[in-house]
């Protein structure tokens, strides 16, 4: 299902490669992060080509709620215990700057992307655990307080508020950022091997590479699949809402996430680890709390986007891996990724041009956290479960149990098979195993795609590709 953004902002196609090429620096991936990357690179002189599989912010981009804040739920309070006040303060003003970074690109560049300076806020029944929150963030540097919320629609003890945050139109401000830029859509990075990387369209040796492609399908170095997960969440956009005044996020179990744009309310929840949704019903149960908060309001769109989660909360940028000196990596954005990739933007294009950043350091791929082992532990033990059930867990559905309209891993003909039932009672089989590194995957009853717990690949009825890490689609049984 298509978002708001894409509706309302075509964006001009680009060629694939259609040749073999040098450059100084090619970015593999034409979301926010590619694309701030790559325009930032230029500016200094470098040459620079940007390799998308899809089309231009086709990815996580193209499905943001695009909340430009330094307020990342409940963060602060846990992260001055967790890591200490020094790189909390690093943390928050890494996030102010970028704000202002974009403040700035819109004025630099003249673009009209509907951004809107206005506050934020993180809802929850705990006053307690706000009033914490607006502490730690005014100790940071942060203009945040503690206040009451009799006009929220919703049930809470408050909110922690942020001020002087921004929202934006995602779509509008990276076309014209794009049309500076060589970029090759529908360019599929198959593999990369030291400078060289090799497409589906043709091959690219390049100085420096810039995985900026949302989550690295390279396997070994690096090894990001055992530090990382991805998690879904669905949006409705939704007319005569009355939507609240600024941005909102809840910080309880089974919270939203509200913004307007124009005269809509995006209105956000029902987050779940991509992979672990066999009963769906997602969208059914944000479109029941929509009916109950705006009676009256009507449904234009609805889709869904998922980001990745690291073990200690903090996103990776900088070196890919020490084996690996020309390449580089921002990934595990924790679905606050509109500030994050101009973080990613500003660290990358210091490192590139030799220059000190006083974030590289907090946000190093390298770093070893002792926050992060029970986190990684609970990946690793989530891979094996994925291995395990391939292995050896027996099929309880048959095709012939499996509901219209849903899907099931079954035993068919000597092997474990995926299949898919649609609403006339036709069947549509594919092997259930994903091709990154083997999982089973689960049927998304929402999405109508088989997806994995492990890693988050998704693929369609069909078996094509939907989303990485995976870089191919799953075989017709
Ligand atoms: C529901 C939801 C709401 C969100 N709302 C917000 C918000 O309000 N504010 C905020 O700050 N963040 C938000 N986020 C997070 C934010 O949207 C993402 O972190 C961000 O868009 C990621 O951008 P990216 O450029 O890194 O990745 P993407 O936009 O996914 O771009 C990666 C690109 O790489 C391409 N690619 C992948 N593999 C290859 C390959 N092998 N070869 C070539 N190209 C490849 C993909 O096609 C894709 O276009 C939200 C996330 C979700 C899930």
């Amino acid at each position: 299902m298509e978002s708001i953004w894409f509706a309302s902002c075509p964006i001009e196609r680009r060629n694939p490669l259609d040749r073999d090429i040098k450059t100084d620096i090619a970015v593999i991936g034409a979301g926010m992060t590619g694309i701030l990357t790559a325009y930032k690179l230029q500016k200094t002189g470098k040459s620079v080509v940007v390799l998308e599989a899809n089309r231009i912010a086709s990815g996580q981009t193209g499905k943001t709620t695009a909340k430009l804040t330094s307020q990342h739920g409940l963060f602060y309070h846990r992260m001055i215990q967790d890591w200490g006040e020094e790189k909390a303060r690093l943390y928050a003003q890494a996030n102010e700057n970028a704000i202002e970074a974009y403040r700035g690109l819109v004025q630099e560049e003249q673009i009209d992307c509907d951004f809107e300076t206005t506050d934020a806020y993180v809802y929850s029944q705990n006053a307690e655990m706000l009033k914490k929150e607006a502490l730690a963030a005014q100790k940071l540097g942060i203009c945040a307080s503690f206040v009451p919320t009799p006009h929220f629609p919703i049930d809470a003890a408050g909110a922690v508020k942020f001020q002087n945050q921004a929202q934006f139109h995602p779509l509008k401000l990276i076309a014209p950022l794009a049309q500076k830029l060589t970029i090759y859509e529908n360019t599929l990075v198959l593999s990369v091997d030291a400078h060289q990387i090799k497409t589906n369209r043709g091959t690219v040796w390049a100085s420096k590479i810039i995985f900026a492609c949302h989550y690295p399908f390279i396997i070994f170095p690096g090894m990001y699949f055992a530090r990382m997960h991805q998690e879904r969440s669905y949006v409705l956009a939704l007319e005569n809402a009355d939507p609240p005044e600024g941005m909102w996020i809840g910080a309880d179990e089974h919270s939203y996430s509200l913004r307007h744009w124009r005269n809509m309310l995006l209105f956000g929840g029902e987050s779940h680890r991509t992979g672990k949704n066999r009963q769906g019903r997602r969208y059914q149960a944000l479109r029941q709390k929509a009916r109950e908060l705006f009676p009256n309001s009507r449904e234009t769109a609805a889709w869904s986007a998922q980001d990745c989660i690291t073990p200690d909360h903090i996103p990776y940028i900088g070196s890919y891996a020490p084996s690996r000196p020309d390449w580089l990596i921002a990934t595990g954005f924790q679905k606050w990724g509109m500030t994050t990739a101009m973080t990613a933007a500003e660290i990358l294009c210091d490192q590139l041009c030799s220059k000190e950043n006083p974030y590289a350091d907090l946000f190093r791929p390298g770093r070893f956290s002792a926050q992060s082992i029970p986190g990684a532990a609970e990946e690793g033990a989530q891979a094996m479960r994925g291995l395990g059930k391939r292995f050896f867990q027996v099929p309880r559905e048959t095709a012939e149990t499996i509901p219209q309209g849903h899907g099931g891993v079954v035993w068919e003909t000597g092997k474990k098979t995926g299949v898919l039932k649609d609403q006339s009672g036709k069947t549509f089989s594919v092997s259930p195993h994903c091709p990154h590194m083997g999982c089973q995957l689960e049927w998304n009853p929402d999405e109508q795609s088989w997806d994995c717990p492990c890693h988050g690949s998704r693929f369609d009825r069909q078996g094509n590709l939907l989303e990485g890490p995976a870089q191919t689609g799953i075989s017709h049984s």
